[in-house]
C-alpha cells in the first residue's frame, strides 16, 4: 500500500512543469501514455509468442522420431525457433529499457545529446534511444 502511494506521488510530481526544466521533454503526457500503451502491447505479444515457441520446442523434443531425416528436420526447426527467440529477446530488452526510461522521465530524450526525439519518430519505433542526428552519425561510423 505504501509503495503504491509513493508511486502515485512520484508520477504526479513528474506531471508538474518544474520537473521538466532540467530535462526538456517535448512529449506531452498524453503522447507518452499512448506510446507506453504500444510498448506494453509489444511486451505482451512478445511474451505470448515466447511461450508458444517454448511449447513448440518442448513438444517437438518429446515427439518420437521415426528416422534420421525426421530428426534432422526437427533439429533445424528447433534451431530456427531459438534464433527467433533470440531476436525477440533483443526486442524485449529494448522495450523494457524504453519502459524504464519512461519510469525515470527520460523517455523521448536522446541518450547521446539530450535532444528531444520527435513523437513521430517514437511512434515508428517506440524503442528509439537516439535522435536522427546521433543515429545517422552512429550508422556512418559503423
Ligand atoms: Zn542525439
Amino acid at each position: 500500500m505504501e509503495m503504491l502511494n509513493l508511486k502515485n506521488s512520484e508520477s504526479s510530481e513528474f506531471r508538474g512543469r518544474e520537473n521538466t526544466r532540467n530535462k526538456p521533454n517535448a512529449l506531452e503526457q498524453e503522447d507518452l501514455l499512448s506510446i507506453k500503451k504500444i510498448l506494453e502491447e509489444q511486451k505482451e505479444i512478445l511474451r505470448v509468442t515466447r511461450e508458444a515457441r517454448l511449447e513448440q520446442i518442448r513438444y517437438s523434443s518429446h515427439e518420437a522420431t521415426k528416422d534420421a531425416a525426421d530428426m534432422a528436420g526437427q533439429e533445424a526447426d528447433a534451431e530456427r525457433l531459438w534464433l527467433f527467440m533470440n531476436r525477440d529477446g533483443n526486442i524485449e530488452n529494448r522495450v523494457n529499457k524504453a519502459l524504464k526510461r519512461m519510469e525515470y522521465g527520460q523517455y523521448g530524450i536522446c541518450i547521446e545529446c539530450d535532444s528531444p526525439i520527435p513523437y513521430k519518430r517514437l511512434l515508428i519505433d517506440p524503442t528509439s534511444e537516439l535522435c536522427i542526428n546521433c543515429k545517422s552519425e552512429l550508422e556512418l561510423t559503423n
